[in-house]
């Protein structure tokens, strides 16, 4: 099932995944996290963007700061309510400040707004873009090991990862996952169904036990039982949760890197410690 093993080397590629904090305390923390995770010489980091594009300008506002900061980052970007026009502008501007990378998605319903706004495939996304800015942007889609909660089936999920990539999407990030045998099963039936772009799989650090389970339920993101049973057992020791959780993800990120991922991107959470340690632990960081 899996390919066959390589050394944990540097050359893969490392990203890291921010999201537009909410308070100006929140965007003086987010300039320290950056200034700790850029000394372990990431690729390029990415910021989210809001359901709905809710947070447009706040996305657009740190991507400015940290390209002003020298930095290489991939704004997070969906239709959601936006009109084609305004989405042209917004990519004009992402342009001109010398962005060269999206991670383009169809986004979720912005909560209270009870499903009436109409939601844009991933797909005619990267369509769009590639018929106005040709091959100005790597662009990245979503994928997802243990299938899109809205999927179909598993088959048709991946029929909508290689559409999305033959209309021009250059690589893909997973969503989280702990199971790396769900990612390994899934690149797999991605390459039996003639998918021949990288998937980068995407990593969650452990930290807050009811954080991760609340998010997991929503995005279809199965923690395993001897995870969550270990976690539950950990109550509020929040020092014990992070330990174990830097124990297992390193583990498991060993193993993907053994079997021959390109790369991780890591969900920081605006967190440098978690990942600084994991990263670390497996030789990732680029000037070691
Ligand atoms: P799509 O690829 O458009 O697929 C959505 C669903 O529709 C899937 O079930 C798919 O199988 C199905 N589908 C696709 N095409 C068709 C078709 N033609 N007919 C029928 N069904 C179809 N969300 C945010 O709001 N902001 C972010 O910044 C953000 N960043 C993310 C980053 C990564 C790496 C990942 C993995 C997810 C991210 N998300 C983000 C979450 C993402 O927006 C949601 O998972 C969303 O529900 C799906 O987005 P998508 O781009 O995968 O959608």
């Amino acid at each position: 099932m899996s390919t066959p093993k390589t050394s944990v080397s540097t050359s893969r590629r490392l990203s890291f995944e921010f999201f537009p904090p909410k308070t100006e305390a929140g965007h003086e923390k987010l300039k320290d996290v950056r200034a700790q995770l850029q000394t372990l010489s990431p690729d390029f980091f990415s910021v989210t963007y809001g359901a709905g594009g809710s947070t447009r300008d706040n996305t657009l506002s740190v991507v400015q700061k940290m390209k002003q900061e020298g930095l290489d980052v991939a704004p997070h970007l969906s239709f959601g309510g936006d009109s084609t026009g305004s989405m042209q502008d917004l990519l004009k501007r992402y342009i001109e400040i010398g962005v060269n990378r999206i991670v383009a998605l169809r986004g979720d319903m912005p909560s209270g707004t009870g499903g009436a706004q109409q939601m844009v495939y991933a797909k005619e996304l990267v369509s769009f873009i590639r018929e106005h800015y040709g091959d100005h942007f790597q662009l990245e889609v979503a994928a997802y090991p243990e299938i899109h909660p809205e999927a179909d089936s598993y088959d048709d999920d991946i029929r909508h990862l290689k559409a999305k990539l033959d209309a021009g999407a250059n690589s893909a990030i997973t969503q989280y996952f702990f199971n790396a045998d769900a990612y390994f099963h899934f690149v797999d039936r991605c390459q039996q169904a003639g998918i021949t772009q990288p998937i980068y799989p995407g990593i969650m650090p452990i930290t807050n036990y009811k954080r991760l389970a609340r998010f997991s339920e929503a995005c279809g993101a199965e923690i395993p039982r001897w995870i969550s049973k270990r976690l539950e057992g950990y109550g509020d020791d929040l020092a014990s949760i992070s330990a174990f959780g830097q124990e297992v993800i390193t583990q498991m990120c060993e193993r993907l890197l053994t079997n021959g991922v390109p790369g991780i991107h890591f969900y920081t959470m605006n967190q440098a410690e978690p990942i600084t340690a994991i990263v670390r632990n497996l030789g990732l960081d680029k000037e070691a």
